[in-house]
């Protein structure tokens, strides 16, 4: 079954001005389920907006965006904000953890926003941050981990309410080269243990090689 389609997707910035930006010009990308896609972009060719779109917090201004299954391009915001909580995980380049509370805490909070118990959410934080390697961390705050010891958090966080799509960009990106590789490892072994599909903007050859296949963003087209 297909976890993400973005059909025929048209951006266009400042349309009909001195200045427009075709960003995208008829994108298309199928994620099946369980695939992972590295994305590859050069800086300006429109990465962000294209993840912006897949993560419903933009709209196209012509195309279709569908989450598992369901056609979200018209939706409304009430709408795309149950999705974006429920189908969708983000893991950004920068942790965005929140500071006050400590990584458990950060892992329940969604659960709690989703609906999910307090007990429950607990559950499933322990279980998530135990897989990413943190289990003598969980009572830690952000400020106490190490770089790579919060993007793992960030990547609980990303799948606390167990979604369909993993959007990530440059989620190992601002670590040393080692402390990359075992994050992305963890972070791969999570995704096929769960079995759902991502789709991951990296620079880095090495860890496009890992995934199922590598899509480029060019002269607003993915190929
Ligand atoms: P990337 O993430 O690949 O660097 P972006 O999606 O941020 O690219 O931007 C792609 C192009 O669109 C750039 O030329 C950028 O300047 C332009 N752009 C992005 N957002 C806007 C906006 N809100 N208004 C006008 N131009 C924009
Ligand atoms: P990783 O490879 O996971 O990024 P590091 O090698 O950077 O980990 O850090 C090793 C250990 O040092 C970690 O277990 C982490 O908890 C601890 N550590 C790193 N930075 C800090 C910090 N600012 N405060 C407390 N402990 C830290």
């Amino acid at each position: 079954s297909k976890a993400l389609e973005l059909n025929d997707i048209e951006k266009i910035y400042k349309r009909g001005e001195p200045g427009e930006v075709a960003v995208l010009r008829g994108a298309e990308l199928t994620l099946e389920a369980g695939e992972v896609v590295a994305l590859v972009a050069p800086s300006g060719a429109g990465k962000s907006t294209l993840l912006h779109i897949a993560g419903l917090l933009d709209t196209p201004d012509a195309g279709q965006v569908v989450v598992g299954g369901q056609d979200v391009t018209g939706a409304s915001d009430r709408q795309r904000t149950r999705v974006r909580r429920g189908d969708l995980g983000f893991v950004y380049q920068f942790h965005h953890l929140l500071p006050e509370f400590t990584a458990i805490e950060n892992v329940v909070l969604p659960q709690l926003a989703n609906g999910v118990s307090a007990r429950d959410a607990k559950a499933r934080a322990e279980k998530l941050l135990d897989h990413m390697g943190l289990s003598g961390r969980m009572t830690h705050r952000p400020a106490a981990l190490s770089g790579g010891e919060q993007q793992r958090v960030a990547i609980a966080r990303a799948l606390a309410n167990g979604p369909k799509v993993l959007l990530a960009d440059e989620p190992t990106g601002n670590l040393d080269p080692g402390t990359s590789e075992r994050v992305f490892n963890a972070l791969m072994d999570l995704v096929r243990e769960t079995g759902l599909a991502a789709l991951i903007a990296t620079h880095n050859p090495e860890l496009a090689g890992k995934m199922d296949r590598t899509v480029t963003l060019s002269d607003g087209l993915l190929r």
